[in-house]
C-alpha cells in the first residue's frame, strides 16, 4: 500500500513514457521509476504544481475560416486553465493573422503567450 499523499503517473516528457510514483519523504520529495533526470523534474512539478499546455480555438471575424487555433507558449498552471479559456472563447480576433502572433501575452504574470498555430487571411 502506498503512503498517503502518493501520486501514480506517467512522465510525459519523451516517449519513453516510464511510470513514476512520487511522494513526499522527509519535507523533500521522491521521485521514483524515472529513467533520467527530466522525469525527477517532471515528477517533482507535476506533484507540487500541476501544469499544462493549453491548445483550442478562438472565433474569427471571417464566415470563411471561423476558427483560428491558438496554444499557449509554454505550460500554465492546471488551476489557472478554466480561466484561460473562459478569456480565450470570449475572443474574436480580427484576420488576417500570422502564425506565431500573440493573441495574449505574459497571461497574469506568467510569462506565457497564447499564439495563433495558423495563418489565416482576410477578406479577399
Ligand atoms: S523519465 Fe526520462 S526516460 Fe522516462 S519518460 Fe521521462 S524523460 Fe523519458
Amino acid at each position: 500500500m502506498s503512503a498517503p499523499g502518493t501520486k501514480e503517473m506517467i512522465c510525459i516528457s519523451c516517449p519513453i513514457s516510464c511510470r513514476m510514483t512520487v511522494y513526499e519523504e522527509n519535507d523533500s520529495i521522491v521521485v521514483k521509476g524515472n529513467k533520467c533526470g527530466r522525469g525527477k523534474v517532471y515528477g517533482e512539478e507535476e506533484y507540487l504544481a500541476p501544469k499544462r499546455m493549453v491548445t483550442c480555438t478562438v472565433a474569427t471575424d471571417s464566415e470563411e475560416f471561423p476558427r483560428l487555433p491558438v496554444r499557449t507558449t509554454a505550460s500554465i498552471p492546471k488551476e489557472t486553465i478554466d480561466d484561460l479559456l473562459q478569456e480565450l472563447y470570449s475572443l474574436n480576433i480580427r484576420l488576417p493573422v500570422k502564425r506565431g502572433s500573440p493573441l495574449i501575452e505574459n497571461y497574469h504574470d506568467t510569462g506565457v503567450d497564447v499564439i495563433a498555430t495558423m495563418t489565416l487571411p482576410g477578406r479577399a
